[in-house]
């Protein structure tokens, strides 16, 4: 069922997460196992900025474009696993290589780490929210501080909404769910 599938999904992550020092195949291969799915593809290459104009919300049937600013590549790959089959997947490994993918790919919703080298994620979503072109564009930060009054800061710097880290995977999708209905387009 959908519940227990979170549930193991949630907990065999966190498990896989606080051993530290995880294969990254093995990763892979235990997130599409709990998922029942084939190994997942390779990452989706951010073009550059020959890319489409501004695409409107994800029509019916069509995959929404995530892009996903992460500069840890263990919790990168565990966003390519989760989400590989649900959506586009963009990937940015630092602050200012996600605010250019979000100017020239427009996705639909901006999965953003609070803590990047350089230009740090509350820096990255006050610039989003400062252009036009991607003020409307739905933010979830992610961070692994969890401090207090870390929801808020983010909250209050233009994120719409706050996973803390590490990644649950029902939390993860039922956040996405909530701004762009990712899973439901996808037929998942
Ligand atoms: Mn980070």
């Amino acid at each position: 069922t959908p519940a227990d599938f979170g549930r193991l999904s949630a907990n065999r992550v966190h498990q896989l997460l606080q051993k530290g020092d995880i294969d990254r195949e093995e990763l892979l291969r235990q997130v599409g196992r709990l998922l029942g799915r084939p190994p997942m593809p390779a990452a989706v290459a951010v073009p550059g900025p020959t890319a489409p104009p501004t695409r409107a919300r994800p029509a019916v049937g069509t995959r929404p474009v995530i892009l996903a600013i992460e500069d840890n590549a263990d919790n990168m790959t565990l966003l390519r696993a989760i989400l590989a089959e649900r959506c586009v997947l963009r990937e940015a490994g630092d602050g200012e290589a996600g605010l250019r993918a979000a100017r020239t790919q427009r996705p639909d919703l901006i999965l953003l780490d609070l803590s990047l080298p350089g230009l740090d994620g509350l820096s990255v979503v006050r610039a989003l929210r400062a252009a036009p072109a991607t003020r409307e564009i739905p933010v979830i930060a992610l961070t692994a501080r969890a401090m207090p009054g870390d929801r808020e800061r983010a909250l209050d710097a233009g994120c719409d909404d706050y996973l803390p880290k590490p990644i649950e995977v029902q939390r993860l999708l039922e956040a996405i769910d909530r701004w762009i209905g990712c899973e439901k387009q996808s037929g998942k």
